[in-house]
């Protein structure tokens, strides 16, 4: 067989969980282990099929309001994050509230907070009835906007065009957010920055080790949900920088034999809410079918890791004490 026409993958590096995912299913397994089942999660905790069915299976219960879970009970919040209205309406329930968001998210609500404290008009970039995004203006809908794309900018209206601020939801694609960015620019030059980036160091990683790699790929098989915003945003940056396809697949029984018909080289990466024990099911699926040479491209270390929310490790420190008493 010819060197070009070996059968490999290029697997991506970084990918699959980021710390903000890691931190948000140590939550749910520490407050199991630390109150008992059931344990209730408003929303999936992090959008990732496999991960909310493993933890239904140690106790947690999915709800999707917090009227759904009985007085007295503890609910945990998701990473994505939540509005005010929520934490009241775990406070009116006599709940005990866990908030798992992710820091990088509720960095993004301190930004909200304070803009609208100065009356700024806030151009939010995300995708409408996205939980972030729902979490995000609910800090200040009297002053949020939200813009879908790059489309979303002739619609938008300010109030004062030298008191207007841009925003965004941690997990869009880069590029697509920069353009949206620059057409908000084009129509507001006064327009102010956020004082760091909003998306996050995970997203940009992941996409920035698929667009070396793709080019060189005859598909791209991103193992992620349909619901997860960066793993979606995965795909659509591989067929932007060359992939021939690209697929999401949650397992990798989804993987279609058609898929790899005539390929040479498959790209293989996974959103930050995916565990790698399923990318690694992928790569036997594909050495079961030639791929069994495996190159990883890194592009970046990750180190960044979150404590556990205050309230659980505060908790978890008072059941140590009494203990060792
Ligand atoms: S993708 Fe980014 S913002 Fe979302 S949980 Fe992970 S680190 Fe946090």
């Amino acid at each position: 067989m010819s060197e070009t026409s070996r059968k490999r993958v290029l697997l991506a590096k970084p990918r699959g969980y980021c710390a903000g995912v890691d931190r948000a299913v140590q939550t749910v397994e520490e407050s199991l282990k630390l109150y008992g089942a059931p344990i209730y999660v408003r929303k999936q905790i992090v959008h990732n099929k496999h991960v909310v069915s493993s933890l239904e299976a140690k106790g947690a219960i999915f709800v999707e309001e917090n009227e759904e879970v009985p007085e007295g009970a503890t609910v945990i919040f998701s990473a994505h994050g939540v509005a005010p209205t929520v934490h009241e309406s775990a406070k009116a329930r006599n709940l005990r509230a866990i908030d798992a968001t992710c820091p990088l998210v509720t960095k993004v609500h301190h930004e909200a907070r304070r803009f609208a404290a100065e009356d700024y008009d806030i151009l939010l970039i995300g995708h409408e009835g996205h939980e972030e995004v729902i979490g995000t203006a609910g800090e200040a809908p009297a002053h949020v906007q939200l813009v879908d794309g790059p489309d979303g900018v002739d619609k938008v209206t300010v109030r004062d065009p030298s008191k207007v601020v841009w925003l965004s939801q941690t997990t869009l694609s880069v590029d697509e957010t920069m353009e949206t960015v620059a057409r908000l620019k084009t129509k507001l030059p006064l327009l102010v920055s956020p004082p760091s980036d909003d998306i996050c160091y995970a997203t940009s990683n992941r996409q920035h080790v698929v667009k070396e790699i793709a080019p060189d790929c005859d598909v791209m098989i991103v193992v992620g949900s349909t619901n997860s915003s960066n793993s979606v945003r995965l795909v659509e940056v591989a067929l932007q920088y060359g992939a021939k396809a690209g697929h999401l697949v949650d397992f990798a029984h989804e993987i279609r034999d058609e898929w790899l018909d005539g390929v040479t080289t498959v790209g293989l990466t996974s959103g930050a809410s995916v565990p790698d024990d399923l990318v690694m099911d992928v790569l036997k699926h594909l050495a079961a079918r030639g791929f069994g040479e495996v190159e990883e491209i890194l592009t970046a270390e990750e180190r960044l890791t979150f404590s556990l929310p205050q309230e659980l490790k505060r908790d978890m420190k008072k059941a140590a004490a009494l203990q060792n008493s």
